[in-house]
């Protein structure tokens, strides 16, 4: 589908791939393409695949995840496995990247094949449902295609949290802006992404309260650059105060 203004009488158009569509404000979550071609901004993306299995014995505790194990890896990278218990018989089981790369499709299931046998032991089972997805976590200023008839949502407008790949808070938190905004005669998009600090979002405030105000601009543009997991393994040991200089050499050289 492809969206633009229509000069005349303030309307935006939309060409569908069977009609055309016409409205006074288009919402439109499609990346724009200037994402792709945009080599100034730090890409990592979040690709995952999940099982959603049935053991034939109760194995697991509803009451009781696993966030990020990162015992299992895909070499130098982050790379880590979610377990979500539904039920003492069944859980998600996921493996999930924060990297610059793809892998090729079958290593999902080589991998989550062995999270289960290695370190689930669960016994026999069978996979129920598959789930599988990428998403963009960059510091791209997605905000800057919104037009005055146009507003880009989604992915597509900046709304998933380039530190955790999370887009659904936002989405309620906005979606509610949005609306009050058309209600008050504002722009729609007033106030939703404020690209100078959207970057910051959870990164920043993960970071802020384990080490202090010096976080800035250029660690962030660092964490999403090169091996996250260094970075991420830092969060995850929250080292103590004093031990936190070490970082600034990794930073310095361009580790981070
Ligand atoms: C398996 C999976 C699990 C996830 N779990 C979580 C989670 O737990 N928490 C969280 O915060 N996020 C999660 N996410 C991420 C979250 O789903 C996405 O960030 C969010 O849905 C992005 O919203 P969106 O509006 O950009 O895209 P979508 O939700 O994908 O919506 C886009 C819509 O536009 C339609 N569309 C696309 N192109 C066109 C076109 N050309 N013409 C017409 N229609 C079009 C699509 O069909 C789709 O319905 C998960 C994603 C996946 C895949």
């Amino acid at each position: 589908m492809k969206s633009k203004r229509f000069n005349l009488a303030n309307i935006s158009k939309s060409l569908g791939l069977k009609k055309t569509y016409f409205a006074s404000h288009v919402f439109d979550s499609r990346i724009d393409a200037g994402f792709d071609q945009d080599k100034s901004y730090k890409k990592v993306w979040q690709h995952f695949k999940g099982w959603e299995i049935e053991t034939e014995k109760p194995v697991f505790d509803p009451e009781v995840f696993t966030m990020m194990d990162f015992r299992l890896k895909w070499k130098d990278s982050t790379s880590f496995t979610y377990v979500l218990p539904n039920k003492p018989t069944r859980a998600l089981i996921e493996f999930t990247f924060f990297a610059p790369f793809f892998i090729p499709a079958g290593d999902y299931d080589k991998y989550l094949q062995r999270y289960i046998d290695q370190f689930l032991k669960v016994g026999k089972y069978t996979i129920k449902n598959v789930e599988q997805g990428i998403i963009p976590m960059s510091d791209y200023p997605f905000h800057q295609h919104h037009q005055k008839n146009i507003t880009k949502i989604g992915t597509g407008g900046g709304w998933v949290r380039p530190s955790s790949g999370y887009s659904f808070r936002n989405s309620s938190r906005y979606v509610k802006q949005l609306i009050e905004n058309i209600k008050s005669g504002r722009s729609a998009h007033q106030g939703i992404t404020r690209n100078r600090f959207r970057t910051y979002d959870t990164i920043f405030l993960i970071c802020s309260r384990i080490i202090m105000k010096w976080v800035n601009h250029y660690l962030l543009r660092c964490i999403a650059k090169t091996p996250f997991s260094k970075f991420l393994s830092f969060l995850m040991k929250r080292p103590p105060f004093l031990k936190m200089p070490g970082l600034f050499p990794l930073l310095k050289n361009g580790h981070f």
